[in-house]
């Protein structure tokens, strides 16, 4: 079974984002008190703020200008790295679906891999280094080879939560080698990484609302 998003779904979506954010706010912060500035949950709720402000007047617009439109938003309103990290993932993936009204199960495939490359552009982190890129590589990666080999697009989002979660998860354990928490060295051992947790919880959030249109 495919899925069909319309930009109505998009920002509907979005708009459930910025409000899993908001929520998270003071655990995201907390976690960033222990590796870096202790900023990551305002700094994301500033800049999904700014986003939910603007959606109104995207209504009727196609997908790819939605996300385009995220992504600068998110970059013009956020001092943070996650800012342009982010912003560049946004604009990215908005790129992949230009001018489409719709989406299905491969576009979001197309939509997935350039969000990593966006962030991967901007900030240049491999996988290991204690950052977002550690949640979004094996999420991408799941999603990819799951729609390739035929699943259908929500038993590849619940893969690529899992494996979202699984790389989440996976930062505990490693040396920060990016971005401020670096400087910390081998005290960042033992805490989860803001970022890779920023980026699960939207990712979880979108997998949870997109499932909501199976039929
Ligand atoms: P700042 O370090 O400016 O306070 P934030 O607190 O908003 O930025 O975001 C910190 C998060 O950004 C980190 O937890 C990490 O996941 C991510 N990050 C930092 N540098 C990079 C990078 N070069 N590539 C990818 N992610 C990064
Ligand atoms: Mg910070």
């Amino acid at each position: 079974m495919d899925v069909t998003l319309t930009g109505k779904d998009f920002i509907s979506i979005l708009n459930e984002i910025a409000d899993a954010i908001e929520k998270n706010q003071d655990y995201l912060s907390e976690l960033d008190s222990a590796l870096g500035d202790g900023d990551h949950g305002v700094s994301m709720t500033i800049g999904w703020r700014a986003v939910k402000e603007k959606l109104p007047e995207l209504a009727g617009k196609d997908i790819g200008t939605i996300l385009k439109t995220v992504g600068m938003t998110l970059v013009s309103s956020v001092g943070a790295a996650m800012g342009p990290l982010y912003g560049t993932g946004f604009m990215r993936a908005g790129m992949a679906v230009d001018g489409k009204q719709e989406v299905t199960g491969s576009d979001l495939v197309k939509m997935f891999v350039a969000f990593r490359e966006g962030v991967v552009a901007r900030g240049k982190a491999n996988v290991g280094d204690k950052t977002m890129v550690d949640t979004i590589h094996p999420a991408v990666e799941a999603f990819k080879t799951a729609m390739e080999g035929g699943e259908d697009v929500y038993s590849a989002l619940d893969k690529a939560v899992a494996a979202g979660e699984a790389g989440m998860k996976s930062t505990i354990n490693l040396v920060s080698k990016m971005g401020r928490s670096s400087r910390l060295g081998e005290r960042t051992i033992g805490h989860q990484d803001p970022g890779a947790t920023s980026s699960y919880i939207m990712l979880k959030t979108f997998a949870d609302a997109v499932k909501r249109h199976r039929g």
